[in-house]
């Protein structure tokens, strides 16, 4: 507490400026029989106060309502009485309405011990007051919401200091409300808290500020991810006085957002690094995207594919049945696989497999999405699975279950086109002598040499078959006569007179031929092959390499 020597005091009031420029109202109050008269006003108290006349002189009940004289009076005598400082908010009705000050008495206390003189200085708080009522009004109105809210909710001035937090608040943060507003550490992190004065400057502004994402800290200091969205609170005349911040924490669905991303990006992982080409296709049927595994298998860039029809570079052939099998798919028909070929940047086919699976959105196929499989190796071992049924696979010529199926299909062209088909069956001659002089791989060399001659002795449309050890037969069809059928065997046996070198041996091979005829010697098929057995036993009792029709000898 200061004490004013009352000389000094009115000297330092009266002589010089002092109180002329600030923003408060100076009164000088005097004790006067039961009242208190005004001794000095600054310029600012008759500013504000609209005072007209010079009231300087006057008792205070001449300046004030009668009411706020008496209160006014009772603090002056409190202060007489204590010579302590008092401080109260009084309201002063002036001409332009209500002010609202914050009035600090203060004692001048004369040597002798006498307070004579009160100072009062009045700060205007009405907008300060205004401010604080309008958030009350708003704190009440959202009342329900605030003490229910989940989530963090908080009032701040313009300023950007908070006013008032709620339980979610200082759940959310860890800090109680007492904290926060005795500035007790802060939740904006170190180095955003230029970027949150500037929203705070933004929103006081006018601007809405929504869905805000940032980070908050709490107590602890653990990061918080938060959206926040800030509405502004505005007084009686519509002028901002702070706002209010909405926060949502975000924090576990951004980690869960996090962890999404990382097991997309392991699929993203997995489809790029997959040797399978997988393709996802939209309605309109054009390719979308193509995993890069597609220029390993096919040789073609992404860029030959993306916006294309899903049919590019697949085998002509193939390309309707694709069609139809992801078009039934988009249709909602159960996926099906299908094997394709897509031709390589280099020309060649490469067989895939593909595999079409739709693609929902709200229950409705929306993209469909391949996965192509190279099979070309699967597809070899068919071929060889399939070649080892029909083919013989020492010689590589077609087996006895092919002359069958080709003896049977030509006997029937026969019978449509009345034809002929003739049976010529074929025996190697002395072929044990040769496993025995030159072993028994000479011996597969020599059946395969036997077999290729045989081969290219006949026409195209002739089948010759190893049916089993070093016997062989040749199916001829749509023969006129015999002659042909002669003529062949002749070849046959003319093809094998030169011998077979290997291992820098020259082998001489030799073999017998009969010949059967449909259907001049038989209608049976059963009969015409041992017809041709019995002329080819007749041929083999020759002592040199000889054919013979059944029937002729
Ligand atoms: P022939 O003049 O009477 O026909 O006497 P051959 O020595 O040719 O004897 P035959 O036709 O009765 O028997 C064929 C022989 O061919 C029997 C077997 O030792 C041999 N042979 C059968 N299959 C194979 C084979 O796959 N590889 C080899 N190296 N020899 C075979
Ligand atoms: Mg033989």
């Amino acid at each position: 507490m200061k004490y004013f020597s009352e000389t000094v005091a009115l000297d330092v009031l009266t002589s010089t400026a002092l109180f002329d420029l600030i923003q408060d109202l100076v009164f000088l109050m005097e004790e006067e029989h039961e009242t208190f008269r005004y001794i000095y006003a600054n310029p600012a108290a008759f500013n504000i106060l609209q005072l007209q006349e010079n009231i300087v002189g006057s008792p205070i009940e001449n300046v004030m309502s009668p009411e706020q004289a008496e209160i006014l009076i009772e603090h002056y005598r409190e202060v007489q009485s204590t010579k302590k400082s008092v401080e109260f908010i009084q309201r002063i009705e002036t001409e332009n309405g209500e002010i609202v000050g914050e009035t600090v008495l203060n004692p001048i206390v004369t040597e002798e011990g006498q307070c004579k003189y009160i100072l009062a200085i009045v700060r205007d708080v009405t907008e300060r007051e205004r401010a604080k009522r309008a958030l009350i009004e708003t704190k009440e109105k959202l009342e329900v919401f605030w003490e229910n809210a989940t989530d963090p909710v908080f009032f701040i001035n313009t300023e950007g200091e908070i006013l008032k937090v709620n339980s979610a608040f200082e759940e959310t943060f860890e800090y109680s409300e007492k904290e926060v507003l005795s500035r007790k550490g802060s939740i904006v992190p170190q180095n955003m808290k230029a970027a949150a004065s500037t929203l705070v400057k933004k929103i006081m502004e006018g601007e809405t500020v929504n869905s805000h994402e940032t980070i908050r800290l709490t107590k602890s200091g653990n990061p918080l991810n938060i959206i926040s969205s800030y509405t502004p609170v505005r007084n009686a005349n519509r002028d901002i006085i702070g706002a209010t911040i909405f926060y949502k924490n975000v924090t576990e669905l951004k980690k869960a957002e996090k962890d999404l991303q990382k097991s997309q990006e392991k699929y993203k992982l997995i489809t790029e690094s997959a040797f399978d080409i997988i393709t996802l296709i939209d309605p309109a049927g054009l390719i979308e995207y193509v995993s890069p595994s597609n220029e390993k298998i096919l040789g073609y860039p992404d860029s030959a594919y993306i916006g294309n029809p899903f049919t590019t570079n697949v085998h002509p052939e193939d390309a309707f049945g694709l069609i139809e099998t992801v078009t039934s798919l988009m249709e909602g028909d159960k996926p099906a696989t299908i094997e394709v070929r897509f031709q390589h940047q280099d020309g060649q086919w490469i067989w895939m497999e593909v595999s079409p699976t739709p693609v929902l959105t709200d229950g409705n196929v929306t993209q469909v999405l391949t996965i192509a499989r190279d099979i070309t190796e699967r597809k070899r071992l068919q071929d060889k699975i399939a070649k080892m049924a029909f083919f013989d696979h020492l010689s590589g010529i077609p087996n006895r279950r092919t002359f069958d199926n080709r003896l049977q299909a030509a006997i029937q062209q026969a019978d449509r086109s009345g034809k002929k088909v003739a049976v010529l069956l074929m025996d190697g001659r002395k072929f044990k002598q040769i496993n025995d002089r030159f072993g028994h791989d000479t011996g597969d060399a020599v059946i395969k040499e036997m077999a290729i001659r045989l081969q290219a002795a006949v026409r195209p449309v002739d089948t010759a078959a190893r049916l089993g050890g070093d016997e062989m037969g040749v199916v001829l069809p749509e023969l006129d006569s015999l002659d042909l059928a002669e003529e062949t065997a002749k070849r046959i046996l003319a093809s094998y007179e030169e011998p077979f070198t290997f291992n820098g041996y020259d082998i001489k091979m030799g073999a017998g031929i009969g010949i059967s005829l449909y259907p001049d010697h038989t209608a049976n098929e059963k009969q015409l092959i041992k017809f041709a057995d019995l002329a080819l036993y007749e041929a083999k009792k020759v002592d040199r390499d000889e054919y013979i029709i059944y029937n002729r000898t």
